[in-house]
């Protein structure tokens, strides 16, 4: 790999059908990693199993490909590349969780008949889990592993505490953060799988991503991944949480008051060049009142400093208004 090539990725969790926020989110990486000459991947981030919606994965591609957004790095299928899919790595993650233990960075959980009955009945919120949980915090190194293999357990990062972080994201610009209000995260359940933090923090590095860009729903988990960075002492790529969609009364653009699948969208005959024009208006714009761009211009013209901080009104008055240009 070349040292200076940026690389990008786009990873959705299928738990639904690509959301015209999931396709922004694309096309923001697409452009970026064009602009640069560096590289886009597709990851599919499936470890939660129970949240998976079928044949979601299958219009997150199709969607996709609609929208002429192509990956430069992954499987082969059919000739084009394939996305990497978080339950075909399962095993990479075990080795990474094992050394963050060895560190003194997490530890194992281990649950009682009675405490898995309380989560099971929802009685136990994730605060007094994690407060139940932190008696485990100071485990013997050398009897942890055989306890491992016998008992039921899930992993939780050590969250430093008395810490103050400063993130500086590429679109946010400065946030602070009292690690003290985190808790300690869980980041292996207790059926082996990975949670979304540990496996979306190892996939980055593995992949050599530079640059995560991504919805600002995932700002939260910032500290959390960055505790995770520092506790292998890798590199931290730089970040970027892009603007809301909203409704027009300013509410998160939701099912209820609007369509939000890009498939509904295709269904009702609007072209791809309006959806592609429209949806990369929502957040960001050049200097001046140009409104008009082909893929090629939006390539071009697309820069992180101009991606607004605030959230973007999803206007189907001004959608319709594009399509009708473009017929
Ligand atoms: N898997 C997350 C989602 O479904 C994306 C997280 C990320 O891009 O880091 O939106």
């Amino acid at each position: 790999m070349n040292d200076k090539s940026v690389r990008l990725r786009f990873a959705p969790s299928p738990t639904g059908y690509l959301h015209v926020g999931g396709l922004r989110t694309a096309l923001y990486n697409y452009f970026y990693a064009k602009k640069l000459k560096g590289k886009l991947i597709l990851r599919i981030e499936d470890t939660d199993q129970n949240r998976l919606v079928n044949n979601a994965e299958h219009n997150l591609i199709d969607m996709l490909a609609w929208a002429g957004i192509k990956f430069d790095e992954g499987p082969h299928i059919g000739g084009a590349f394939g996305p990497y899919r978080q339950s075909d790595r399962l095993s990479i993650y075990k080795d990474f969780y094992i050394e963050l233990i060895k560190k003194n960075h997490a530890y194992p959980c281990f649950y009682s008949k009675k405490r898995l009955q309380h989560l099971e009945d929802s009685t136990l919120s994730p605060e007094d889990a994690t407060i139940e949980d932190s008696i485990f915090k100071n485990f013997n190194i050398n009897t942890i592993w055989e306890q491992m293999e016998n008992q039921n357990f899930v992993v939780r990062l050590k969250i430093p505490k008395n810490q103050k972080l400063l993130h500086k994201d590429l679109i946010k610009g400065s946030v602070h953060f009292d690690l003290n209000l985190i808790n300690d995260p869980i980041i292996i359940k207790s059926d082996g799988f990975p949670t979304y933090h540990f496996a979306n923090v190892i996939d980055d590095h593995l992949m050599e991503i530079t640059h995560i860009i991504r919805g600002d729903e995932w700002l939260p988990s910032i500290p959390k991944h960055i505790v995770l960075y520092k506790a292998f002492n890798w590199a931290i790529p730089q970040f970027g949480h892009l603007p809301l969609l909203l409704n027009s009364d300013k509410t998160k653009l939701s099912k209820r008051k609007n369509d939000v699948s890009v498939a509904s969208y295709i269904e009702k005959g609007y072209t791809r060049e309006a959806m592609i024009n429209f949806l990369s208006l929502l957040g960001w714009h050049e200097k001046g009142d140009r409104e008009i761009y082909s893929l090629t211009e939006l390539i071009q013209a697309f820069s992180f400093e101009r991606v607004n901080k605030s959230g973007a009104v999803f206007d189907i008055q001004k959608l319709n208004t594009f399509n009708s240009y473009y017929i």
